[in-house]
């Protein structure tokens, strides 16, 4: 399948999850996850009007982000260490992976240097898996609650991965959870702002994430294809 034909496939099939669930098509953000994909596929997806660019390790991403940067906004959706804090705020627009204080204080004190905000999504383990990172989502409260004590850390919403399932229906419960999370998170009015996003919903599962409230959906083979590239 060319890039062009993956990418109207995809447009198609949110436009059927919104209708089937009465949602706007432009309350939902595409991220291209291009980890797989060398630059010029990344490149190329810009070129096609997807602006939103995710990467899950900076060595990997760093070539895409030379050729990018001020083209794409850069999420940051993988797990992200402490030491590598420096080699990544500052350039990623987003980090989807905020999951505990150590972290947040790491970006907290690099963003006060570079003198900027640092929109984060909060990553909760809905599923448990011990494979998973992320908050459990009964520490998520008092989590948000700390992180009010770093104030270059701008929490925009929830993140989570489903496990994956050879029937995307069985990962419903996880992403319904997550919204409900967020809702009740917002009304127990600890949040100067509250939480507008859930970044949910991947290549096997988007449309069931779509249809349960996602306002990021974070796309990689789905939409371009997967290769085996050299990481430079
Ligand atoms: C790789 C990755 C994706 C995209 O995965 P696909 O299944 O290829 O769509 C999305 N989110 C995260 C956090 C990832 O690591």
């Amino acid at each position: 399948m060319t890039l062009q034909s993956r990418l109207r496939d995809v447009e198609n099939r949110l436009e059927q999850a919104c209708l089937r669930s009465g949602r706007q098509r432009e309350d939902i953000k595409v991220i291209a996850v291009t980890k797989y994909v060398p630059a010029d596929t990344a490149q190329a997806v810009v070129r096609e009007g997807i602006t939103h660019i995710g990467e899950n390790r900076w060595p990997a991403a760093k070539a895409k982000w030379d050729v990018l940067k001020g083209q794409a906004v850069f999420h940051y959706i993988g797990s992200l260490q402490t030491n590598k804090v420096k080699d990544v705020i500052g350039k990623f627009d987003f980090i989807h992976s905020l999951d505990r204080l150590s972290l947040a204080e790491a970006i907290h004190i690099r963003a006060q240097a570079l003198d900027i905000h640092v929109p984060c999504f909060l990553q909760v383990n809905v599923s448990g898996e011990q494979s998973k990172h992320g908050l459990a989502p009964e520490d998520v409260k008092t989590f948000i609650t700390d992180l009010q004590r770093y104030e270059r850390i701008h929490p925009v919403g929830l993140m989570t991965m489903a496990p994956y399932e050879s029937e995307p229906e069985a990962t419903r419960p996880i992403f319904r959870s997550l919204r409900q999370l967020k809702d009740d998170l917002n009304g127990m009015s600890i949040l100067k702002e509250p939480l507008t996003e859930l970044s949910m919903g991947m290549s096997n599962d988007f449309e069931v994430a779509v249809e349960e409230g996602a306002t990021w959906v974070r796309l990689g083979t789905v939409l371009v294809g997967k290769e085996e590239i050299e990481e430079g």
